[in-house]
């Protein structure tokens, strides 16, 4: 067992971390990152990492961006804190909002903040009940969403997340929430279908689910336009076609999840402009202020918007908000990152870098131990399989992920390993040379991971 330093032995002591086994943590500790630069991190040991996460898919501009500081800086000194209830509201909040929209081009009409993810799909499931409360339709309130989609952690955000992790002892998911089928092609691809005749079956499936529910009473869709904590899986081209034309057969809202996907992850300001959604509500979080303030936010058309907002006329008020919504600092932050993503022409370099990962990582396909090469933009994974031909999985789940992941580290590299599948997701900022250097650091940490085993 390894000696703790005084720091980690404080830290196993007090915390308890999302997403850790408690158990183990007691004997290994943490990894204490104590700064950022750039792409890189540094921990308390003195050790240099290449963040191929960028923390949790999210530090867009990188580390130590001295900007964003000087940003929270001025509006903490002039107003560090106001709230937008009962009618107030400040500069920075009306300027991000106006910003989001105006990316959107007029396809959504208003934002509401949150502080996270979560909290903002919790938002969008109540705001899908209010709505079909104020059209008169309260049968209507089932969400559909994806067997391996991630949308969040709390009781409802929780439900929508298709993990079993996020489910088991936690008494999830909620009876309104319903998942269908996940359109990852390499394993769920029937002998000789072509990934068209996969994506209609996914429509199928979809439509099946609807039936079954009664169409009356299901009232959404949602679903990140990539997969990200699920294993970075991409649909099949036609896919989001066929999806929103059953929605739309079933008077159902289309709600896209860009919380990774936003703000240039794909090579494109949105997710939902790469596969042609056309969302009733766009839910945005993470690259919205690169993860230096705690922020998320809903967009809703002017269809949700209009039926929303005149209902809280009818009954006083829209009964829903957070002490942080549209924090001042936070929307400063988000604001002067959405700048420095503009100015920097980090969309474009996300199109350019991750066409460089995509052919870098699809150049590992022949290693012994790879199976699929997948990703689209900056974004991208890599899975083991126990058999290339069949796409066996390893048994147990995590026989190379969970090595590998350790591994990577000792080569200066920070991954993700979701199973037996290795996620790559960096800073917007990253570039052509540095993608080379992780792929390079992540083949040499694959390749001592091979050699054990044999
Ligand atoms: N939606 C998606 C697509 C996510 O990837 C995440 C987090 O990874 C969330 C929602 C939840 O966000 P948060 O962790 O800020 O609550």
């Amino acid at each position: 067992m390894a000696t703790l330093t005084d720091a980690q032995q404080r830290d196993v002591q007090y915390q308890l971390h999302p997403y850790t086994n408690a158990v183990k943590h007691q004997s290994i500790g943490p990894r204490i990152i104590e700064r950022g630069e750039g792409i890189y991190v540094y921990d308390d040991q003195g050790n240099k990492y290449l963040e191929a996460m960028a923390g949790l898919w999210s530090v867009a501009v990188g580390f130590g961006e001295p900007r964003l500081v000087e940003a929270a800086t001025r509006q903490m000194q002039k107003l560090p804190y106001y709230h937008t209830f009962t009618h107030k509201s400040h500069g920075p909040s009306i300027a991000l909002a106006e910003k989001l929209i105006g990316y959107t081009q007029g396809r959504m009409a208003s934002a509401f903040f949150t502080n996270s993810g979560s909290e903002a799909n919790d938002t969008v499931i109540k705001m899908v009940w209010y709505y079909n409360n104020a059209l008169d339709r309260p049968e209507k309130k089932k969400i559909i969403a994806r067997e391996k989609g991630y949308h969040g952690v709390t009781v409802a955000s929780g439900s929508m997340t298709g993990l079993p992790a996020n489910h088991r002892d936690f008494d999830l998911p909620l009876p309104r929430i319903k998942h269908t089928s996940c359109p990852h092609y390499y394993h769920g691809a029937r002998p000789g279908e072509s990934e068209e005749a996969f994506a209609t079956r996914m429509a199928e499936d979809l439509e099946a689910l609807i039936l079954k529910e009664g169409p009356e009473t299901v009232a959404a869709f949602i679903g990140e336009p990539v997969m990200g904590a699920g294993g970075v899986i991409v649909p099949p081209r036609t896919y989001w076609d066929k999806i929103q034309a059953v929605c739309r057969k079933y008077d159902m809202l289309v709600i896209a999840d860009e919380v990774i996907t936003g703000f240039g992850r794909l090579g494109t300001l949105f997710g939902s402009e790469r596969f042609n959604i056309e969302p009733d509500i766009m839910v945005l979080s993470k690259q919205i202020s690169s993860s230096y303030q705690p922020l998320a936010a809903v967009l809703i058309n002017d269809k949700v918007a209009s039926v929303v907002s005149s209902h809280s006329g009818k009954l006083g008020t829209f009964g829903h908000g957070y002490t942080a919504s549209g924090h001042p600092v936070a929307t400063a932050v988000g604001l002067e990152n959405l700048n420095i993503i503009e100015e920097r022409g980090l969309v474009q370099n996300a199109a350019e870098s991750g066409e460089v990962l995509q052919q870098a990582l699809r150049d590992m396909a022949g290693h012994p131990l790879v199976g699929e090469v997948r990703g689209v933009g900056l974004i991208a994974a890599v899975e083991m399989v126990a058999d290339k031909e069949s796409h066996r999985p390893f048994e147990p789940v995590g026989t190379i992920g969970a090595p590998l992941y350790e591994r990577a580290h000792e080569h200066g590299l920070i991954v993700r390993a979701i199973g037996d599948t290795i996620a790559f997701c960096p800073p917007l900022i990253i570039t052509r040379e540095e993608v080379h250097d992780m792929v390079g650091r992540f083949a040499r940490a694959l390749d001592d991971v091979y050699k054990q085993r044999k």
